[in-house]
């Protein structure tokens, strides 16, 4: 997530997409351009959530933007404990409402295909929402599922990235298939 302090006013962005679509690339990207233009540019993750460590690529790689830990950002009400979906959706909104730029970027649907925390209440109340999609491993079409590779229960957190594959609706619903059988 990264929250960029524009001049008037704010809105609410939501680039949402499987593991592997892309979603941080596109958030660098429209972080570089907010620099570009010399607005200031924070970038805020929930540090206690393993859920968004998708989004690690942002602090890790050397050419992504650094980002802030959510605990020494003080005028960030949010993601200092426990996130709930309300939190998150009421805290972009006011911050948008205060003219602040918010984007969001995460994972729309978890591996059994369920939408996914707050993201389907970010995408109804955000003025844009972008859908990326990765490659279906399987048959190279368009994918929007993580497809989760163990039945470990205890890796069935999303974020593991070798523990999952993206693949299209076709395979998804062949797998299911399968799995009933
Ligand atoms: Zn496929």
């Amino acid at each position: 997530m990264f929250l960029e302090n524009a001049s008037q006013k704010g809105w609410i962005e939501v680039i949402c997409g499987s593991m592997f679509s892309g979603k941080t690339e596109e958030l660098i990207r429209r972080l570089r351009r907010a620099q570009f233009a010399n607005l200031r540019v924070e970038i805020f993750k929930p540090c206690v959530d393993t859920r968004y460590s998708d989004e690690e690529v942002v602090s890790h790689d050397a050419h992504a933007i650094r980002s802030t830990p959510v605990e020494s950002a003080q005028n960030i009400l949010l993601l200092t404990s426990d996130v709930d979906v309300v939190g998150l959706v009421e805290v972009c909104r006011q911050l948008a409402d205060s003219g602040v730029r918010v984007i969001v970027a995460g994972l729309d649907m978890d591996f059994t295909g369920k939408p996914f925390g707050p993201m389907p209440a970010l995408m109804a109340t955000a003025e844009y929402v972008t859908k990326v999609h990765a490659i279906c491993v399987r048959c190279g079409n368009l994918a929007h599922h993580s497809h989760r590779l163990t039945a470990d229960e205890k890796q069935v957190m999303l974020g593991a990235q070798d523990s999952y594959e993206p693949i299209c609706r076709h395979c998804f619903a062949e797998l299911r298939k399968k799995e009933r059988e």
